[in-house]
């Protein structure tokens, strides 16, 4: 049993907002894609007069980001058969599933994705081979950039890792110096990816998004901002729900 009772969810201008309590210091709302659901996190300690409060003052702000949610392209349902689009590097590439080993094996053509995989895998299969793909592919290309990008900034970063997220295409936690990226960044362009380096090995030196981050990210990388864009342009693909 918890030790008080916590709010699991608030109406506010109609619209329902889900409470989830953490361990933390500050309030965050977030709203989701694919379908504009909003998330209050707070810690324990914090009244639910104080998340309504919070929510209230953020209303419109809310609104414009379901908007944009709301127009956001649909994702296409991928079932990773032969001749579906699947973009490496922000180049549009075409799946080529051929009958291999049991051992999935995935290579690049000219601009075919070859997914070697035993004749009887199913969707699941091949959608863990791919994604197992997209890990390395990430994991390969983040080493050099953080250690080129270790000086430049002038930090030094303790470990990172790479995995699936469905909301964030990358994460810090300046107290450790740990990052996390999201294999999914195997999709976009390059230097995405490397904005997506820098914007979190930058939080090492600036937690917060206020303007002493955005100046050192101008001050690096000077064209950050359309980075940032075409990355929020286009949603990550979720996973399949079955596999
Ligand atoms: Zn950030």
């Amino acid at each position: 049993m918890p030790p008080r009772s916590s709010p699991a969810k608030l109406v506010v201008d109609s619209i329902e907002i889900a409470v989830v309590r953490r361990r933390m210091r500050r309030l965050r709302l977030v709203v989701r894609p694919p379908d504009g659901h909003v998330v209050i996190s707070a810690p324990q300690w914090v009244a639910r007069r104080e998340l309504e409060a919070f929510a209230t003052a953020k209303v419109a702000w809310i609104h414009a980001q379901k908007a944009r949610i709301r127009a956001l392209p649909a994702l296409p349902s991928l079932d990773y058969r032969s001749g579906e689009h699947h973009p490496v590097w922000g180049r549009p590439c075409t799946l080529d599933v051929v009958a291999g080993t049991r051992r999935a094996r995935v290579t690049i053509d000219g601009d075919r994705l070859l997914l070697a995989i035993a004749a009887d895998a199913d969707r699941s299969a091949r959608f863990r081979a791919l994604e197992a793909w997209h890990r390395d592919e990430a994991a390969q290309a983040i080493g050099p950039l953080v250690a080129a990008w270790e000086p430049t900034l002038g930090v030094e970063v303790a470990g990172w890792s790479v995995r699936r997220m469905k909301t964030r295409w990358g994460s810090c936690t300046p107290r450790t110096r740990r990052l996390r990226f999201n294999s999914e960044l195997a999709k976009r362009r390059p230097e995405l990816l490397e904005y997506v380096v820098v914007h979190e090995m930058a939080h090492i030196v600036e937690p917060s998004h206020n303007a002493r981050f955005k100046t050192l990210l101008t001050a690096h990388m000077p064209d950050w901002r359309e980075r940032h864009a075409e990355l929020a342009a286009r949603p990550i693909d979720r996973a399949p729900a079955d596999c």
